[in-house]
């Protein structure tokens, strides 16, 4: 009987958060970057200012609030990225096919607006995109968040929303994936007025970035949870690059939210 409630109980306790990517990608670091990159010519769209307000509320309401994770994200309000690709350049890898995106420098997330319509076409309802775009073997050295600059669906936001917004974009930055969980931050769409990081959300920070505990001088690792395929989380910098399949399923949550929030 003891077994079969543990049996019964285990697939309710199973973690549902997933990986930006096949290799199991993070920042090295433990301090990470988060900056709005400012356009010297004012988004048409999208507040950077405000943005800029908003950051250190998204990253310490959510992602620092992990007491298992080493990451800390760092906020440093704005900067002149002096570079005009952010926001009218095509999002993609570095040393991609498309080569619009400028690379950060390193250890940052750079958050920007940006209005190349072949990253939102049609003036897409998608929110925002968000890409680890430099990366070295299993190293994310940069990444980049580009609000939808193409129309003022992330404008209309409540500003509680526009910091779960980017909070989620950050989320995918640091090498996170959807999670199932509609409790998680990370879920697929966008659940209005969400405030705190789910259980999930934890799980997949935790994943990524144990905090190094050193219970029995061996150097323990909490949170080591395994969603990695065999042969694939090895070191080698191994596996296929899947970031363009969460880039659109980026789109699938504008779409999700933009339908949630006419229903409310
Ligand atoms: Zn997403």
């Amino acid at each position: 009987m003891k077994f079969l409630f543990s049996f019964l109980l285990l697939p309710t306790l199973a973690q549902a958060f997933t990986l930006n990517n096949s290799i199991g990608a993070r920042f090295k670091e433990k301090e990470v970057n988060v900056r709005v990159g400012m356009n010297p010519t004012p988004c048409d769209n999208v507040d950077l200012d405000e943005v800029s307000g908003l950051l250190s509320e998204a990253m310490d309401n959510f992602w620092n609030k992990v007491s298992t994770s080493r990451l800390e994200l760092k906020t440093s309000g704005s900067e002149n990225t002096g570079d005009d690709n952010y926001w009218t350049g095509e999002l993609c890898l570095s040393g991609g096919a498309c080569g619009g995106t400028p690379i950060p420098a390193p250890n940052d997330i750079i958050v920007t607006c940006n209005k190349n319509t072949t990253n939102f076409p049609g003036g897409s309802s998608l929110l925002a995109l968000t890409l680890p775009n430099d990366i070295s073997g299993k190293d994310i050295k940069g990444a980049v968040v580009l609000i939808n600059d193409t129309n003022g669906s992330f404008g209309a936001l409540s500003s509680k929303d526009k910091v779960a917004v980017i909070a989620h974009e950050v989320g995918h930055a640091i090498g996170l994936g959807h999670s199932e969980e509609s409790s998680a931050l990370m879920f697929y769409k966008v659940v209005p007025t969400r405030t705190n990081l789910g259980r999930d959300d934890r799980l997949g920070v935790t994943y990524l970035y144990p905090v190094q505990v050193d219970l029995f001088g061996a150097g323990c690792f909490l949170g080591t949870i395994s969603t990695l395929k065999s042969g694939d989380g090895d070191g080698d910098g191994g596996g296929t690059n899947t970031f363009w399949p969460t880039a659109l399923m980026g789109l699938l949550l504008a779409l999700v939210f933009k339908r949630t929030k006419k229903e409310t």
